[in-house]
This record gives C-alpha cells, sequence and structure tokens, in this order.
C-alpha cells in the first residue's frame, strides 16, 4: 500500500469493510480470548488479547503504512512504548545521547527509572552536530534518541546527519515523532531505525485517549520488540486503539490546518511587542528553519514565545486566555496553552533540560485563526 497516497493510507490501511457483515467502520474487539478449534488450532491467528487483538491489529498496520515501516507496534501510552524500548535495546552499562531538551516524562524515564538499573545517558543540543559527535560513545552507545522538533522550544534536528552519526558508532537512532506527526515527517526515509509516538497527541488528535506506538523496518528488532510488548504487557487496549485508529483517518487534514493557523499565530507573537522570542520552525528566523524545510511536509501546531516582562507575566497570560484552554497535552482539534517550567517541564528544573521561566507554550488547534489571534492578543494586552 505504500504507492498510495498518505491519505488513502491513513484512511484504508490495515481496515477494511468486515467479511461477515459488511460494517464499513472498524470494530472495536472487546474480548481477552479466541476460541480454538482442537488443542493448539488457532482459527485467526489470535489467541490471547495481551499479545495480539484484532482492532490493535488495524491500529499497528495503519500506523506503520504512515510511517513507511514494515512492523508496528501499539502501547497503552507513549511512555509505555518508550518503557518497552528501552528494555528491548538497552541493558546495564549501555549508553544513550538523548535531548538536552527532551520531552520531560522521557527524561524522567531515562533518570529515575531506567539510569537507576545501569542505563547511562547524555543529554546533547541535537540541533548542534558536533555536540552529537562529541555525546556518542563508538562502541558503548546504544541508541541515539531524537526529538524533532523540540518540547517545548521547537528545536530542530537534522536526522539524516544524526543517522550518519549514530550509525557510525555502531549505535540505532531513535526519532520522538510525536510533535511532526506523520503527516508532516516521516523519520525511516531519513535513516531512523525506531519511530516512536505518543499517540496521544496528533495522532489520537482529539484529547481523548492516551496511547503509544513504535515503527520499525528492521526485522530483528522488530521480532524482539515483539516479544517484549507481550512479556512486558503495556499494550493498548481495544477501545483505546480504535479511538487512534478513528484519528488517524483525518490526521492529514488536521496536520494542514494546524500548520495553517500556526503560522497565522506565530507571526502574529513575532510583531507582539510584549513577546521577547517567538520559538516556530515556520518562521524564516528560526535557526533550524532550513532543516525543516528539507524534512518536514510543513511545520506543525505547536509554538512557544517567551513574553518580555517575564514569568509572572507569562504565567499571568496563560490564566487570561478564553479560546486557548490552560492545560497540559498537546495536539488535539482545540487549542492549549501551558506554562512549561511549572507545568510539563516542571520535573527538569534544577537539571540540565531546565526551561526559561518566562516561557509560554501553545498547542495551535483548528479552530478559526483569527479567533485565535483576538484571544493571544487580548491575553496580551492586558496589565
Ligand atoms: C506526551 C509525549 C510523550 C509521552 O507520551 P504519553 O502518551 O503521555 O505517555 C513522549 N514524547 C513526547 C514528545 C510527548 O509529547
Amino acid at each position: 500500500m505504500t504507492d498510495q497516497g498518505f491519505s488513502t493510507r491513513a484512511i484504508h490501511a490495515g481496515q477494511r469493510p468486515d467479511p461477515g457483515n459488511g460494517a464499513v467502520a472498524p470494530a472495536i474487539w472487546a474480548t481477552s480470548t479466541y476460541a480454538q478449534d482442537g488443542v493448539g488450532g488457532l482459527r485467526s491467528g489470535y489467541e490471547y488479547s495481551r499479545s495480539a487483538n484484532p482492532t490493535r491489529t488495524a491500529l499497528e498496520e495503519c500506523l506503520a503504512s504512515l510511517e513507511q515501516a514494515d512492523h508496528g507496534f501499539a502501547f497503552a501510552s507513549g511512555l509505555a512504548a518508550e518503557d518497552t524500548l528501552l528494555r528491548t535495546i538497552g541493558r546495564p552499562g549501555a549508553h544513550v545521547v538523548i535531548p538536552d531538551d527532551a520531552y520531560g516524562g522521557t527524561y524522567r524515564t531515562f533518570a529515575r527509572v531506567h539510569e537507576p538499573w545501569g542505563l547511562g545517558y547524555t543529554p546533547a543540543a541535537l540541533t548542534d552536530l558536533d555536540a552529537v559527535r562529541a555525546a556518542v560513545r563508538p562502541g558503548e552507545t546504544t541508541a541515539v534518541w531524537v526529538e524533532t522538533p523540540t518540547n517545548p522550544l521547537l528545536g530542530v534536528a537534522d536526522i539524516a546527519a544524526i543517522a550518519d552519526i549514530a550509525h557510525a558508532a555502531g549505535a540505532l537512532l531513535v526519532v520522538d515523532n510525536t510533535f511532526a506527526s506523520p503527516y508532516l515527517q516521516q523519520p525511516l526515509t531519513l535513516g531512523a531505525d525506531v519511530v516512536v509516538h505518543s499517540t496521544t497527541k496528533y495522532c489520537g488528535g482529539h484529547s481523548d485517549v492516551v496511547g503509544g506506538a513504535l515503527l520499525t523496518s528492521d526485522g530483528e528488532l522488530a521480532e524482539r520488540l515483539r516479544y517484549f510488548q507481550n512479556a512486558i504487557g503495556g499494550v493498548a487496549g481495544p477501545f483505546d486503539a480504535w479511538l487512534v485508529l478513528r484519528g488517524l483517518r483525518t490526521l492529514a487534514v488536521r496536520m494542514e490546518r494546524h500548520s495553517d493557523n500556526a503560522e497565522q499565530v506565530a507571526a502574529f507573537l513575532a510583531e507582539h511587542p510584549r513577546v521577547a522570542q517567538v520559538y516556530y520552525p515556520g518562521l524564516d528566523s528560526h535557526p533550524g528553519h532550513a532543516v525543516a524545510k528539507a524534512q518536514m511536509r510543513r511545520f506543525g501546531g505547536m509554538v512557544s514565545f517567551r513574553v518580555a516582562d517575564g514569568e509572572e507575566a507569562a504565567v499571568a497570560a496563560c490564566g487570561r486566555t478564553e479560546l486557548f484552554t490552560l492545560a497540559e497535552s498537546l495536539g488535539g482539534v482545540e487549542s492549549l496553552i501551558e506554562h512549561p517550567g511549572r507545568m510539563t517541564h516542571a520535573s527538569v528544573a534544577g537539571t540540565e533540560l531546565e526551561v526559561p521561566a518566562d516561557l509560554v507554550r501553545l498547542s495551535v488547534g483548528i479552530e478559526d485563526a483569527d479567533d485565535l489571534v483576538a484571544d493571544l492578543e487580548q491575553a496580551l494586552a492586558v496589565g
């Protein structure tokens, strides 16, 4: 199916009308087990739903197709996917290079869960290839872990260049593609070995489900991931898998609208006297603009900015919006605003991943752009 267009695959990959009753929408197979024809005689390959479930299979096939991957695995959350991957590729004494502005929960997994078991990690500025080269330890580094664009500073890492550095050192390249979604960027086509998703965000797209996924075309790694997915058991349940699958059907049109709206919001903020700096890869002034343009279809829906009057003014602005809801998370149809320093990134305060105190992060939704700009205008006007 990979020769078909993205939107076609989003709607048809892993999904076909039910052969029995013709239902066009995929079913939610709420079952834990499957009848067998005699001992060991599986009717359809399904045995027990931790190992596999038809609704989850549909999601795994669809996501794999969208990321141009041969194999897909769906999990109960993005962090469950990350944990399964780290246990599959890591071991005591192994080493991983991670972004110096990684998603806070990802950093916490490295620092508080895996590091105590002996997995070493080095945070590096992945926008600086020399910093990546300096952080990689040939023969010792198991993986280079990339987020691009990053959260919350929207840094852009050159996936193909980092793939070369990782592979030269014998390491895998893992890309967390949550912010871009498979519509805007397909890391496996740029040399990555594994793609990680928090499907909670753009893939689900409606702020109604928590989920995660791993995608790879490395057959041997896929076999081990399949084994660990079943052995650890952090799988996506059938209803959650169905919600993400439903979200994927409209991913292409949503990402176009998110990108349109974020471009307008970023342009407005860039001109605003109370805004000190805007972080959006679509702006010509963004240091990663050229790389983003080369590896992404468009620039996505996330915009961050620094408020000129400092931390208290940033916090106050977050409390004054009416359309933008003050909340963590991102990637849904509705616009959200948050203060990373006190909310999503509070867990990295005092570490090398600390974020600026005057930073505000927006997840720009798919409402009318004029209304979103007007809301930000009133929130920034006061005080
Ligand atoms: C949210 C997020 C995660 C974690 O995913 P959950 O679904 O919340 O477990 C990982 N990486 C990035 C970039 C995220 O935004």
